[in-house]
């Protein structure tokens, strides 16, 4: 019997080579029941590859997927049964309406959630009776969501979940996913977004040339940068720059505007009001504000490719 703490999906030195391109290189994963997990990256970096791995649809080089305790690209009545998967390329028949899809796969399934629920949910309903391909880019995406979903996967795959839709469908995305994570299902999904990154995933993976360079909370991968923090303020005099710049864990010193803005660590926050103290200098409408998701991924990736080009 499995046990609740048996990790959903384990990825063990992971490889997948299209040619010469080694698309995924020797990732280890674990991802827990319940978690909802974000793959970040550039493109090309390798997400969707891995993705189809854990899906079954694509077959490693080398290393070992396991979902569920199986191998998804062995066992494909079990990966069927037990994943939701919503890819890049939707794959229906064109003149497919979108009602028959819904209903299509729901019969795949022995508990699927109901169709007419689930296009209401996605602002689909007014498009029940078109062919999928005549819907609109963000409209074809929430008819990929709603499929994956609809079987109430033990897994969802969610692979760009939220790019080409509109701020309130995506807010609309954003609640139904974290329903499902409430009924239990795990979720992996790929976004570009920070912000999305940020509300929905308990963990995120940063993926860059087929390698996974981070795994961290978002809180996490904020702190984990060599500068976390960022104060912002107006001096009461003259303060000099320099002096800012040469204390430890300060990044970065700009002034501009009467306001001085210092990117640094704790310590240099601390270092930089004392000197202020000292030099008698106020610092009139002090900020200290944490640095965003976004620089921290940016930072991140910007080291990684640093250290492959020196
Ligand atoms: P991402 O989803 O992060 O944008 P992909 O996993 O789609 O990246 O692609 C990773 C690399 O593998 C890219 O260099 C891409 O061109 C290559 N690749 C992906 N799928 C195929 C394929 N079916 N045939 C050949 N090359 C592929
Ligand atoms: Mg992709």
């Amino acid at each position: 019997m499995t046990t609740t703490t048996a990790p959903a999906i384990r990825l063990r030195g992971l490889r997948k080579t299209y040619g010469s391109v080694v698309a995924v290189d020797d990732i280890d994963l674990e991802v827990a029941t319940g978690e909802i997990l974000g793959v970040l990256g550039p493109n090309g970096a390798g997400k969707s590859t891995m993705i189809d791995c854990i899906a079954g649809l694509a077959r490693p080089d080398a290393g070992t997927v396991e979902v569920l305790g199986v191998d998804p690209a062995r066992d494909r009545a079990t990966a069927k049964r037990d994943l939701g998967v919503q890819l890049q390329q939707a794959g229906l028949q064109p003149k497919l309406r979108v009602s028959e899809a819904l209903d299509l796969f729901a019969s795949f399934y022995d508990d699927p959630r109901d169709p007419a629920e689930l296009a209401d949910r996605l602002g689909l309903t007014e498009r029940l009776g078109h062919a999928w391909t005549a819907l609109s880019g963000g409209q074809q995406q929430r008819l990929s969501i709603a499929l994956a979903l609809i079987g109430r996967p033990r897994i969802a795959l969610l692979d760009e979940l939220s790019t080409g839709l509109d701020p309130a469908s995506r807010r609309d995305v954003w609640s139904l996913v974290r329903e499902v994570r409430e009924a239990g299902t795990t979720i992996v999904l790929v976004t570009h977004l920070m912000e999305e990154a940020q509300f929905l995933c308990d963990r995120l993976a940063v993926i860059e040339r087929g390698r996974m360079i981070a795994l961290d909370t978002p809180a996490g991968l904020v702190g984990s940068t060599a500068a976390p923090a960022v104060m912002r303020f107006a001096p009461s005099a003259s303060v000099a720059l320099d002096v800012l710049r040469s204390f430890d864990g300060v990044a970065d010193v700009t002034s501009g505007d009467q306001t001085v803005q210092v990117v640094t660590d704790d310590d240099g926050v601390l270092a930089v009001l004392d000197h202020l103290a000292r030099e008698g200098i106020r610092p009139h409408g002090l900020r200290i504000t944490e640095s965003s998701l976004d620089e921290a991924y940016l930072d991140v990736v910007r080291r990684e490719s640093e250290g492959a080009n020196r």
